[in-house]
This record gives structure tokens, C-alpha cells and sequence, in this order.
């Protein structure tokens, strides 16, 4: 698999067509596991799974489901002895590297990291009598080579900080974030990460901005509780695009009230839209007007059905009409404007053929597999990719 090294990707005829995005903020490099987080490894995607962690087979289950739609990291929530218990089996079993998540247990600190977690994440307003505990914990992280993520969360804030600023302001997240860090420092710990999440994405981006300013740990960028798929979708494209697109993020969780592997499936989309992943298959569909001379949204499904798993990266436009389907169609490297029951089926901008509108869909999974063919790639019967031009190719 290629991806980007953290920069936006410019491949073969898209150079110089993407907005160059700002340098990435320099952060200092840990590593979850085999993943490196911050300097500038690429910005990795993570989710957390909802089984009980106790329930080791639903959960080894369920992160295999989610390494399959390409999670890099996952995270399994630590509340009681038995998930405890389970983590040596998860963290060895686990295809990814595996981040135990303690909100109340310090004992569960040590237990992860004997477990062989990647990482651990606790939350500082809710982790109880954790701090005269740092300097145990920084021992034994340090001597696993386990990092922490400090974890703050706008609904769990030390009190003592919401007296102070009266709520879950950006200062408040930030000052309860960095206190957290100056535990660990004083026992010569930074093998960090932090997060500081709100609900709200104007607040948690003014908190990742402040916090970006202050340190240079790496930050784990995530709208908590941004609620069900659609809003939390938008809520967390809004906050991770405004800060990813000035360098500010390293790693991503996508917090939805749906499966998991739907969180997954929103942050990798968000790194391509940003150009920092290398895109998969990319549609560019028009939204339709009273011009349209095909269900351009029927169409547009069929064609992202017919293309889906398709392993080489590939933009794809799907036009209505003759308007602003050449333009569109000349962009991308395959595409199709559709008139008078036909389509003018589009490779790199040339029309190479006109077909029916009911041949429109075979015939570019047609010149898709051509396109293919000439980078080198063989695509066999079970959509896997080989060949010599095979390292282009997006899992
Ligand atoms: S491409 Fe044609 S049908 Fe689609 S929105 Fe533009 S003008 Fe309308």
C-alpha cells in the first residue's frame, strides 16, 4: 500500500492540481505499538470497540472487523477487573496495537501495561487518587516502552479547573491537559499524547489550537460525544479538516453513535478528502439540475457500487450532462457525461467511446480494469492487485 507520509499526496496527473496544505506542526514521534504517532509519520485513524472487553472473542472479533475497513489503532475501555484480566489475551491476539483505556482504576494502569497494551489513555479529572501514583506509573511505562495518552474530556473536567474557569472552556481543557503532562515530566516522562475533547468543534478546535501552541506532544484529535452517524460525521469533518488543514493532529478517532467500523470508515475518508491518505476511489458526481439527462444519483451509487474495493486509487467523475461533464470528466481519470440516453464515457479527458445509458457502469468498470492493466496492475477474480505496478495500490 502507498500512502502519504503524512503530506498531502500530489500523484502522477493530479500535481500541482491540490492545494498545498500548510507543514505539519513538529511533533514529537512516539510510537503505539508498531504505529508511529506525531513527527511526521502520517496521521493515523482509530476507533474503540464496543464489546465487553471481558468478552475476549466478541472483541478480538470486532477489532478484526475493524483492521479490515483499516483501523490502525484501537482502543478497548478498562472499567473493571475482568476486562482487565482479558488484556493479555487482546494485546496478543489483536492484529493492531491495542490502547487500554482507565478512567477510575490506577491498579488498571499497571495491569495494562503488564498486559502488553501499546498505550494507555487516562482521563485526569476522572482517574482517582491518580497523581501521587505518576511516579509508579512513569516507571512502569517507561521500562515497557508503553506511551500515555492523556485523555481529557469536556465531560469529565477536574473540578478543581471547573470551579476555576466555571466550565469546559478551551483554557480550562488545556491547563488540565498540560498540569497532566508536568506530573509525568517531573519524573522525566514525555513518551505522551493528548487529547482535549469537547462536543462543541468551535471549542475543541480553539482547545487543539492553544494546546498545539503549548507542547509539542502529539495530539489525538476527537469530538467527544459528536453524537449519531450524519451529525457526528459533519461535527467531526468541521473540527478535524479546520485543524488537520493547518498540521495540527496526528492520530484521529471518529466518535459516532454507530458501529465502529462506521467511525473508521468517516476518519479515513476525511484523511483523503485533505489529501493526507492516499485516496481510494474518489466520485466526483454533480449534485443534478433541471439540465440532468440521467438519474445522475442512481448512477453515481451504481457506479461507486460497480468500483467499490477497487484497488488502485482512481477519480472518477459522473455527470449528468454535457454542461459540465467534459470539464469534470477531464479532471479525473475516468468519467462520463450522460445526454439523450447515452454516455460520453471519459479516460484522462479524451472521450474514448459513447455507449447506451444501461451499458454506462459496465463500461467503466471496463476501462477501470484497463486503466489498471496499463499501470502495470493485475486485478484478480477476488479484487486482490498484483504486478508490478502493485505498489500503488490502496488497501
Ligand atoms: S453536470 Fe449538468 S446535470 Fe449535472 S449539475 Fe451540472 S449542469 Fe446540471
Amino acid at each position: 500500500m502507498s500512502v502519504s507520509l503524512g503530506i498531502p499526496m500530489v500523484r502522477g496527473e493530479d500535481a500541482g492540481r491540490r492545494t498545498p496544505a500548510v507543514p505539519r506542526r513538529k511533533s514529537r514521534r512516539i510510537m503505539v505499538g508498531s504505529v508511529p504517532v506525531g513527527g511526521d509519520a502520517p496521521v493515523s485513524v482509530q476507533s474503540m470497540t464496543t464489546t465487553l472487553t471481558a468478552d475476549v472473542n466478541a472483541t478480538l472479533q470486532q477489532i478484526a472487523e475493524l483492521t479490515a475497513s483499516g483501523c490502525q489503532i484501537v482502543r478497548v475501555a478498562v472499567p473493571s477487573q475482568d476486562d482487565a484480566e482479558a488484556l493479555p489475551q487482546i494485546a496478543r491476539k489483536s492484529p493492531i496495537p491495542v490502547i487500554a483505556d482507565i478512567h477510575f482504576q490506577p491498579k488498571y494502569v499497571f495491569a495494562a501495561i503488564d498486559a502488553g497494551c501499546a498505550a494507555v489513555r487516562v482521563n485526569p479529572g476522572n482517574i482517582k487518587k491518580f497523581d501521587d501514583k505518576v511516579g509508579e506509573i512513569a516507571r512502569a511505562a517507561q521500562d515497557a516502552g508503553v506511551p500515555i495518552r492523556i485523555g481529557v474530556n469536556a465531560g469529565s473536567l477536574d473540578k478543581r479547573l471547573l470551579e476555576k474557569y466555571g466550565r469546559a472552556t478551551p483554557e480550562a481543557l488545556v491547563e488540565s491537559a498540560l498540569w497532566e503532562c508536568s506530573l509525568f515530566e517531573e519524573h522525566g516522562f514525555r513518551d505522551i499524547k493528548i487529547s482535549v475533547k469537547h462536543n462543541d468543534p468551535v471549542v475543541m478546535i480553539e482547545a487543539y489550537r492553544q494546546l498545539a501552541a503549548a507542547c509539542d506532544y502529539p495530539l489525538h484529535l476527537g469530538v467527544t460525544e459528536a453524537g449519531p452517524a450524519f451529525q457526528g460525521t459533519i461535527k467531526s469533518a468541521v473540527a478535524f479538516g479546520a485543524l488537520l488543514s493547518q498540521g495540527i493532529g496526528d492520530t484521529i478517532r471518529v466518535s459516532l453513535s454507530a458501529p465502529p467500523v462506521e467511525e473508521v470508515k468517516v476518519g479515513t475518508q476525511i484523511l483523503e478528502s485533505l489529501g493526507l491518505r492516499e485516496r481510494g476511489l474518489e466520485i466526483v458526481s454533480c449534485p443534478s439540475c433541471g439540465r440532468a439527462q440521467v438519474d445522475v444519483y442512481t448512477l453515481a451509487e451504481e457506479v461507486t457500487a460497480g468500483l467499490k474495493d477497487f484497488p488502485v486509487p482512481l477519480r472518477v467523475a459522473v455527470m449528468g450532462c454535457v454542461v459540465n461533464g467534459p470539464g469534470e470528466a477531464r479532471e479525473a481519470d475516468l468519467g462520463v457525461a450522460s445526454g439523450n440516453g447515452k454516455g460520453q464515457i471519459f479516460v484522462k479527458g479524451e472521450v474514448v467511446k459513447t455507449v447506451p445509458e444501461a451499458q454506462i457502469v459496465e463500461t467503466l468498470i471496463e476501462e477501470a480494469m484497463r486503466i489498471a492493466e496499463e499501470m502495470g496492475i493485475e486485478i484478480g477474480e477476488d479484487g486482490a492487485a498484483s504486478g508490478p505496478g502493485a505498489e500503488v495500490v490502496v488497501s
